[in-house]
């Protein structure tokens, strides 16, 4: 049986949260060495809530520090071309003051692991999450357009340095396949406590969306599984049919079933949450809707121009050079692109949205 908490929280009182998660999931943290990763996404400013609140940060660095640690790590690898921009990511977001010195660029030195040889023979990891005892997961309560949700499991892919997101985007070819691909890169290292900012959350268009949802809660557990079961339903998504989700149980994971998890608070479903166009449970639903979504209707990046300034970013990051500029506004080809989405990611004015 696995637990989840569910604990009311505002970013000022976020703190007494915190100590209920621990209190829960009890981690030996004396004398060990702590790496604490949150959701860094991209260079964005913490009121866009595109990355984890550093409220909450500050408050997870404080208590682990009461613990007596003999190591505390901060880092993140954001998302696939910001890696450049590990040090100005964190700045931006507030992130690096909240991280109180214990800021690292866990980019900078990695350790290659077997991977799947379906995808590739070897990925590198940051060394600092594998050297470390104890990870701390700090997800948010976000969509995405290509996994549906993006939580406890999909914080993982930070843990890859540099261009590896993009070119494990490139191979994996299909939504389908890349959520295969993110629970590889999870069960490298799963991590042992994740403690997720759901006081503001992201719906519609994520990861990267405009429309924001006040939740006021944080959420926590020990089981990656459990926890996005629970945050799949809270958005009003089936877990059951969400493939990352299918394929993490099928490996022994953890369960998303809900007799399977104790819940330690109020679920609640999100009146009218906004899920994204292709809802991820169209990926893993009847084979015939997977057929028309990749032949006929499926979602593609389109800019808005009302919002593009033409900055030239999207094409510059698509890793299959789908995207042209054409008198001054980028177009995609429908034949070329892989629904990645890194398009939408990156896009500095949120003009790229999924039609
Ligand atoms: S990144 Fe955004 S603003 Fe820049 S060209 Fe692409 S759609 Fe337009
Ligand atoms: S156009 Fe956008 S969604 Fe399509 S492959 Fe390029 S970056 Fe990915």
């Amino acid at each position: 049986m696995h637990r989840v908490l569910i604990h009311p929280a505002s970013y000022d009182t976020c703190r007494s949260a915190i100590d209920r998660a621990f209190e829960i999931f009890p981690q030996e943290i004396a004398r060990k060495k702590v790496v604490i990763k949150p959701n860094v996404l991209r260079l964005s400013t913490a009121e866009e809530h595109i990355v984890t609140n550093p409220s909450l940060l500050r408050a997870v660095v404080e208590k682990v520090e009461e613990m007596s640690p003999a190591e505390i790590v901060v880092g993140d690898n954001p998302g696939l071309f910001s890696y450049g921009d590990n040090e100005k990511s964190f700045e931006k977001t507030g992130l690096m003051d909240a991280a109180k010195g214990y800021y690292m660029n866990i980019g900078n030195t990695t350790q290659n692991l077997a991977f799947n040889p379906d995808f590739m023979p070897e990925v590198g990891i940051s060394k600092e999450i594998l050297d470390a005892d104890i990870v701390i997961s700090l997800p948010k309560f976000k969509t995405h357009g290509l996994t549906a949700m993006t939580g406890a499991i999909k914080n993982s892919y930070g843990i890859l340095p540099g261009a590896q997101k993009a070119r494990l985007h490139r191979i994996a070819g299909t939504p389908e396949r890349f959520h295969d691909v993110i629970v590889e890169v999870f069960r490298l290292r799963v991590p042992d406590l994740f403690i997720m900012d759901a006081v503001v959350g992201m719906e519609g268009n994520g990861p990267a969306s405009p429309d924001l949802r006040e939740i006021g809660l944080i959420l926590a557990a020990d089981n990656g599984v459990a926890l996005d079961g629970v945050v799949a339903r809270m958005m009003g998504l089936d877990p059951a049919r969400l493939r990352f989700l299918q394929k993490a149980k099928a490996m022994g994971l953890g369960d998303f079933d809900s007799q399977m998890i104790q819940i330690d608070g109020e679920m609640r479903i999100i009146a009218d949450f906004k899920v994204p166009p292709l809802g991820g449970e169209a990926i893993s639903g009847n084979p015939a809707i997977q057929e028309l979504m990749k032949t006929k209707t499926e979602v593609r990046p389109q800019a808005d121009p009302e919002l593009c300034t033409a900055c030239g970013a999207c094409i510059d990051h698509c890793p299959v050079s789908a995207l042209t500029m054409k008198e001054d506004f980028p177009v995609v080809d429908a034949d070329i692109c892989i629904t990645c989405f890194c398009c939408q990611e990156i896009c500095p004015e949120k003009a790229m949205t999924l039609k």
